[in-house]
């Protein structure tokens, strides 16, 4: 299949699309068109495991490039990284509420089911011109480490993460550093997240101008993550579907990916007929959907740390389908953005094929939620699993007979502070991660300077075969 830029007429196929990030003409690539699965097929996914669904998504997305045995054989390897047999399974947290749970992945949050199937899919691919891959990334948390275990060992790949020294969790820190392959770099920067991200893109900039890679950004913009997370979505409610009721989803939302998987499941036909978009203080996306308006502000630190963000990346590629795909309304859209700090929803859009809430969720709102959900069934939340069950809790436009389904991103003792916080205790720690605090760490710590950075990335790239 092709991809459309969402700023211009720049088109690139599927192995150029998952091998990139940023189109170069600064958009984002969505697929040209958004093929239908049939009601067989769907019926089918009901009954099949994930790796089934990944056969149907991605031979619907990128059929020309794997065959479907070839995208099976591709679900099975990735789904054998995770602890769980059902990979994403479902629990009911009361009657007619289930959890999704996405953090049964080799670092414990939804990033896995991304960046687990997408390290696997660049391997299959292989690239022509027989370059190297080079990815390169800036973490506050979760992206880095489910970044590191996805490409680690990998011959084909090389990857350095740039972290901000002392300023993320113990456990995100080792979760990155205990891991010793030679063809990860770890870089603490001495200085705050943004830091980290400048540099990066400088230093991917001049990687990039030296050709000889194919350099790779790990941020939720990438089509792939989007491709497996809408696998995940569309298994999810054909399997929902027998039960016959209509199937509301809440999703705890940063920079929009896993939501927007979730509209492009419905595109595609996954009998979902409503989506809440659960966001936490920073309320960006809940005043979108709205009030019909975002505007740039401050970035408020919170419990749930994951969905700190301001302006949400993948909004251009909703406000792109909103507009009818037209590239010159998105380039002009994003470029007010960044002109004026503000940006009106288009009045006349091709309106989504689901019904769309939003909801914001304050700290005091994420512990209660902590606090109630383990009075009542005994089961810990992490605090961004806490901000989706809050949200469809407090849903106004439901269906009675809705079946509803909270999408839990990460598991509790990835964020042990904020549990204890509302517990009074903090969450068992599975073997997983105990064993990372005798395990030796790797990393080196730098100033905030771009070339400094750059050079030891150089040579970290040199060194390797
Ligand atoms: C990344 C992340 C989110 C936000 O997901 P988006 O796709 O960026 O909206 C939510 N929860 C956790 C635990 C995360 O790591």
């Amino acid at each position: 299949m092709n991809y459309l830029s969402t700023r211009s007429g720049l088109s690139a196929d599927f192995a150029s699309v998952v091998a990139s990030g940023l189109a170069p003409d600064g958009g984002l690539y969505l697929p040209e068109r958004f093929p239908a699965l049939d009601s067989a097929t769907r019926t089918r996914l009901g009954r099949s495991d994930y790796a089934e669904a990944v056969a149907v998504v991605g031979s619907a997305f990128g059929g020309d490039v794997l065959d479907s045995r070839a995208w099976r054989a591709l679900g099975e390897a990735s789904a054998a990284a995770f602890r769980h047999g059902a990979v994403a399974p479902l629990s009911e947290i009361d009657a007619g509420h289930f959890l999704l749970e996405l953090f049964h992945g080799p670092t414990l949050s939804f990033k896995d089911y991304g960046l687990q199937p997408l390290a696997r899919l660049l391997s299959m691919l292989g690239r022509a011109d027989r370059r190297p891959l080079f990815i390169l990334g800036a973490t506050s948390g979760d992206t880095g480490s489910a970044a590191i275990e996805a490409f680690r060992g990998r011959e084909d790949a090389r990857i350095a993460i740039l972290h901000p020294h002392g300023r993320v969790s113990d456990i995100q820190r080792r979760q990155m550093t205990t891991v010793t392959d030679p063809n990860v770099l770890n870089l603490a920067i001495e200085g705050s997240f943004d830091d980290c991200q400048r540099i990066a893109k400088a230093v991917l900039l001049a990687r990039v101008a030296k050709g000889e890679e194919t350099v790779l950004s790990v941020n939720s913009i990438n089509w792939g993550r989007l491709l497996f997370q809408t696998a995940y979505h569309v298994h999810t409610a054909c399997r929902l579907a027998a039960l016959g009721r209509p199937l509301a989803l809440s999703v705890p939302s940063g920079n929009f990916g896993n939501a927007l998987s979730a509209i492009i499941a419905a595109m595609i036909g996954a009998p979902i007929a409503h989506l809440i978009i659960a966001s936490n203080a920073n309320d960006a996306l809940t005043r979108f959907f709205r009030e019909g308006r975002i505007e740039t502000g401050r970035v408020r630190e919170t419990l749930s740390p994951a969905m700190d963000i301001q302006i949400p990346s993948n909004l251009e590629r909703f406000l792109h389908l909103l507009q009818g795909r037209d590239p010159d309304r998105t380039a002009a859209a994003m470029t007010g953005l960044r002109e004026t700090g503000a940006m009106v929803r288009p009045e006349s859009g091709t309106a989504p094929p689901l019904s769309i809430e939003a909801a914001s969720i304050a700290d005091d709102g994420i512990l209660d939620t902590i606090s109630r959900l383990y009075r009542e069934t005994d089961r810990i939340l992490d605090p961004h699993s806490a901000v989706a069950v809050a949200a469809m809790r407090g849903a106004q436009a439901l269906p009675g007979d809705a079946l509803r389904i909270s999408v839990a991103t990460a598991h509790p003792a990835k964020f042990g502070e904020a549990v204890a916080r509302a517990l009074g205790f903090a969450p068992p720690i599975p073997a997983a991660l105990s064993a990372l605090v005798q395990m030796e760490e790797r990393y080196e710590v730098l100033p905030a300077d771009e070339e400094r950075v750059e050079t030891r990335i150089a040579a970290f790239l040199k060194a390797l075969p």
